[in-house]
């Protein structure tokens, strides 16, 4: 693909996502000659903007980039009436003059999801591409079990393989998450102590110190529950719990997650702790001002597999909580304070929460840590920039295939059901969730690490 001419298509190119996101993992790439050299990256939006408008745009929210003017040369931009245009769409095409790889990147609502791709799918069928067509979706896909099903068969129906799709968790291109599997392939002695007999309890949360400040309006449709959990930690899940295959293929990584997520029972409401922080409500954004929307939540799961027969794998995530944090913890038996940690955020870590002698002349123990660290001198490619160069290279295993989705809505949608009957406890800002937390977590049988300070990671 390196050496074939590429056409990048960004539909939604006005939005929000493509100015954060898209372009800025574009110019990464192409800033790193990850890009082939004969690139063309096309916008497409209803705002009727021309290609001097949207490069004036991008230059203004990425003018931190060096060289940002050499990468604006190979942006384009068409407007249409809709995303179903496919007069529009069609007349980017024509005026490329070779179009060998094409990738598409929809950074568009779902509710148009599916128009694009259908005017997509009839103009492509109106030009011959020699090389391969790969399109990137963004969550949310779906709502539930049956509006994911929808989503999908809608895609079948016209006719996209599932080997076109790349459905993007970006938390499957951050380094700790890549590291997890690489971590357990390539260190015999971890698959000794990675299972019930050592393990007593795995612990996934995720921490935000801030609330919706204003964008709350799209946040109190899902909660919590649907824009972290089910998605993002429940895929660090599969990766911690999944058998690990004999060879790290695409095909074998997302067999053994969809494995896992079928052999776990549907989630319980009564293994469900939720919260709402003071004061969410008031968001002007927010129109439901006694909105039950939880933006905490605390749930506990179990794997029915030998391996991990009555381990808890507990996942929490939290707004205006009291830092910023994303840890996967797997305590080990015994004191409720040994584990191995693996920190995706704020900087990547890996460290054994762990005990030894106090230095000097006591013999009581001390808690510490040993510890990797991903200082400053270690540069992490952003999620989106290396999940992009995976779709170039058409290799799927970090993308969520049809059936993951499937197993995972399944898992959570009766859940999600009885959390819309149930009030959430409210919690103060800045604290880390509600006061029954701590309870919960014990009767969870997850401890608490000792956790360094972070100037020491
Ligand atoms: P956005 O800014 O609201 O929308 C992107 C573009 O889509 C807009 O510029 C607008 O362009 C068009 N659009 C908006 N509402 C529309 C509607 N009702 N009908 C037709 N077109 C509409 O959204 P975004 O934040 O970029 O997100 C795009 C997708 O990525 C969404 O599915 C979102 O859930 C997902 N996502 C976003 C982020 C993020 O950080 N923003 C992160 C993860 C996933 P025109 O009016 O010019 O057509």
């Amino acid at each position: 693909w390196f050496t074939q001419p590429l056409v990048v298509l960004v539909l939604g190119a006005s939005g929000d996502l493509a100015k954060k996101k898209t372009y800025p993992a574009l110019y990464d790439l192409w800033q790193q000659s990850l890009l082939p050299r004969q690139t063309v990256i096309w916008g497409f939006a209803r705002t009727r903007w021309n290609t001097q408008q949207l490069r004036h745009h991008l230059r203004r929210s990425m003018a931190e980039h060096a060289s940002i003017d050499r990468f604006l040369d190979l942006c384009f931009y068409r407007h249409g009436k809709d995303y179903g245009d496919k007069s529009a769409i069609s007349s980017i095409f024509q005026s490329c003059t070779i179009i060998h790889n094409l990738l598409i990147y929809l950074a568009i609502p779902p509710q148009v999801f599916t128009d694009a791709t259908l005017a997509l799918k009839q103009v492509l069928s109106q030009n011959r591409i020699s090389g391969f067509v790969r399109i990137v979706l963004e969550k949310p896909f779906g709502h539930d079990t049956i509006s994911c099903r929808k989503l999908l068969d809608s895609l079948k129906e016209q006719e996209w393989k599932e080997s076109e799709l790349y459905r993007m968790d970006h938390y499957l291109g951050k380094e700790m998450v890549q590291n997890i599997l690489m971590l357990r392939y390539n260190n015999p002695w971890l698959q000794h102590i990675w299972n019930k007999d050592v393990i007593q309890s795995v612990h996934i949360l995720f921490k935000e110190p801030f609330g919706t400040e204003g964008r709350g309006g799209y946040f109190d449709s899902i909660g919590i529950v649907r824009d972290i959990c089910q998605n993002h930690l429940l895929q660090i899940l599969t990766l911690i719990a999944m058998q690990l295959p004999e060879q790290l293929t695409s095909a074998a990584i997302r067999d053994a997650k969809v494995k896992v997520l079928k052999s776990m029972p549907v989630l319980q409401p009564r293994d469900c702790l939720l919260g709402q922080y003071e004061g969410y409500s008031d968001d002007p954004t927010i129109a439901d001002k006694d909105t039950r929307t939880p933006t905490y939540v605390c749930v506990r799961s179990f794997v029915n597999a030998p391996t991990w027969e009555g381990v808890p794998f507990v996942l929490e995530a939290g707004k205006a909580l009291n830092e910023r944090l994303c840890e996967a913890r797997l305590f080990f038996r015994g004191n409720g304070t040994s584990a191995l940690v693996l920190r995706l955020q704020p900087q990547p870590a890996i460290f054994l929460s762990t005990n030894m002698k106090r230095p000097g002349f006591s013999m009581s123990p001390i808690h510490t840590h040993m510890g990797i660290e991903y200082g400053e001198h270690c540069i992490v490619p952003e999620a989106y920039t290396r999940l992009l160069l995976d779709v170039l290279r058409g290799e799927q295993a970090s993308f969520v295939r049809d059936d993951e989705l499937v197993a995972a809505w399944e898992l959570f949608t009766p859940l999600l059901k009885s959390i819309e009957m149930r009030s959430p406890i409210k919690y103060q800002p800045g604290m880390d969730g509600p006061h029954e937390r701590e309870n919960f977590l014990r009767s969870m049988e997850v401890g608490k690490p000792w956790s360094p300070p972070r100037a020491s990671l």
